[in-house]
């Protein structure tokens, strides 16, 4: 498998190369060079294969000559030998048509550890393999940071630095990152908000002396490898549900746009999916963007649900690049027009497509807890305040049609987030097991202004490059 990027101006990478570099030299991001098939036979027989069989057939077009199949089911195997429920990404059902898939049985109890602990394992062969060192650098809303150090922590071949916006973190989010204690791991607290994080790691990455210097390697969701590893569970929650003699819908909280854009290529590979709907708290860019056709920055809005408090959804390019029929001029133009505008209006065409695949929807942040108090009294189930978002909009969508299994991800448990679960439900998450001694754990943070050369320095003394 080759990949391009949706820019247009890089040269063509294969698997191994589009994992190390994340981000592509021309600033778009890289997608496959085309989209393989799963025969709807091939469908039918994933009914009896567990999680990580399914992982292996799904991704393995995409990884291509990387690894041989054995190596590649061990990782797979190893990946997931830390989650705490056998089925991985269990279901759970709600109601009559209404499902929630359990994504945060990993190691830092959200779903980015489904991605992070396979591309942990993805990183080390590769880096083994070749002799060398790398650098993660990771901005985080919250959830990636911990994933991304938690995947790393025994490696050592990786040093990991993650940017968060210091006190707008959960604290349960903040001491998953700073209490690792291992000294290639690092946890900087940046005076400012996410995209001010996110906006350091860009510009780390676009500086190509430190890029080379500390050979820098991403692992934001603009990683293509993080889309890739998410494929799978919209693949067997459908299949559980009887895909593809029925289709489903999805409902996913979003933020950065990486995990429905997982969904969507789901659907490219055959996957019979009705909707894609698009649940976004107050930071709604992308909902104003299908109401309208217009794609445009506002302030960031701090949220109950603050791993989706983002402005811009990077991973939207990606889509951006099929709605426009792969043209890389087209995105080009439309993310110039985003850097000197702050918005992009899409074509009437493009518009049109991305409705025809994605329903989308804010909520209100009253809403949000209402919802989390509702889950609970009706299905005595405890949610956090991402998943609450995600029921909320597919509710909404139910409102116009409802005739196929809805599934709503669970996005991250709800301990992570017990100051919100509890004022909207008086009851308190537990922690699991694993966790108990979190909040007696030291922590070890470096509080950094928002200022690159100030980062940059602290990151070339403590890297062990
Ligand atoms: C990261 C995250 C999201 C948003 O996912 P994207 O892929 O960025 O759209 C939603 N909920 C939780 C709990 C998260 O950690």
């Amino acid at each position: 498998m080759r990949y391009v990027s949706t820019r247009g101006q890089d040269e063509e990478l294969n698997f191994e190369e589009v994992l190390i570099s994340g981000l592509a030299t021309d600033g778009g991001l890289y997608v496959p060079k085309i989209w393989p098939k799963i025969s709807q036979n091939d469908m039918y027989s994933f009914a009896d294969l567990s999680y990580q069989e399914i992982a292996f057939q799904v991704m393995k077009p995409f990884t291509g000559e990387t690894f041989s199949d054995e190596e590649f089911i061990e990782m797979i195997e190893k990946a997931y030998s830390k989650f705490d429920h056998e089925a991985i990404c269990p279901l759970v059902q709600l109601s009559k048509n209404h499902f929630l898939l359990e994504l945060f049985h990993g190691p830092t109890l959200a779903f980015k550890d489904v991605a992070m602990q396979l591309i942990g394992q993805m990183f080390n062969k590769i880096l083994k393999r070749k002799n060398l060192k790398a650098t993660v650098i990771a901005a985080t809303s919250g959830d990636t940071g911990s994933a991304a150090m938690e995947a790393f922590k025994k490696s050592e071949l990786v040093d990991v630095f993650v940017l968060f916006p210091d006190g707008r973190v959960s604290e349960v989010q903040r001491r998953q990152m700073t209490t690792i204690s291992r000294s290639n791991i690092h946890a900087l607290a940046v005076q400012g908000d996410f995209d001010d994080c996110q906006s350091l790691v860009k510009q780390m990455f676009n500086d190509p002396k430190f890029r080379n210097d500390l050979n820098l390697t991403g692992v934001n969701s603009i990683n293509w490898a993080r889309v890739m590893s998410q494929i799978v569970y919209f693949v067997t929650a459908a299949v559980a549900l009887g895909s593809p003699g029925r289709k489903v819908s999805f409902s996913v909280p979003t933020g950065n746009f990486g995990d429905i854009f997982a969904a969507f290529v789901a659907k490219k590979l055959g996957l019979q999916i009705d909707k894609l709907i698009i649940a976004s708290n107050q930071n709604d860019i992308l909902h104003r963007t299908l109401l309208s056709g217009v794609y445009s920055k506002e302030g960031l809005k701090e949220t109950i649900s603050p791993s989706m408090d983002i402005q811009v959804a990077s991973n939207f390019e990606r889509l951006l690049f099929e709605l426009y029929d792969r043209d890389p001029k087209a995105v080009q133009a439309s993310m110039e027009s985003l850097a000197i505008d702050g918005k992009f209006i899409l074509t009437d065409n493009a518009l049109n497509k991305l409705r025809q695949d994605f329903f989308s929807g804010s909520v209100s942040e009253e809403m949000t807890a209402r919802i989390i108090k509702q889950t609970l009294n009706q299905y005595g189930e405890l949610v956090c305040p991402h998943t609450a978002v995600g029921l909320a909009v597919a509710n909404k969508f139910c409102e116009f049609s409802c005739g196929v299994p809805m599934i709503t991800l669970a996005t991250a448990h709800p301990s992570k987030f017990p100051e919100s679960v509890k004022r909207c439900t008086g009851r308190d998450p537990t922690l699991p097991n694993r966790y108990a001694d979190l909040f007696s754990r030291t922590e070890e943070v470096l509080t950094v202004k928002n200022d690159i050369n100030e980062i940059k320095t602290i990151i070339r003394e403590r890297t062990s490059i």
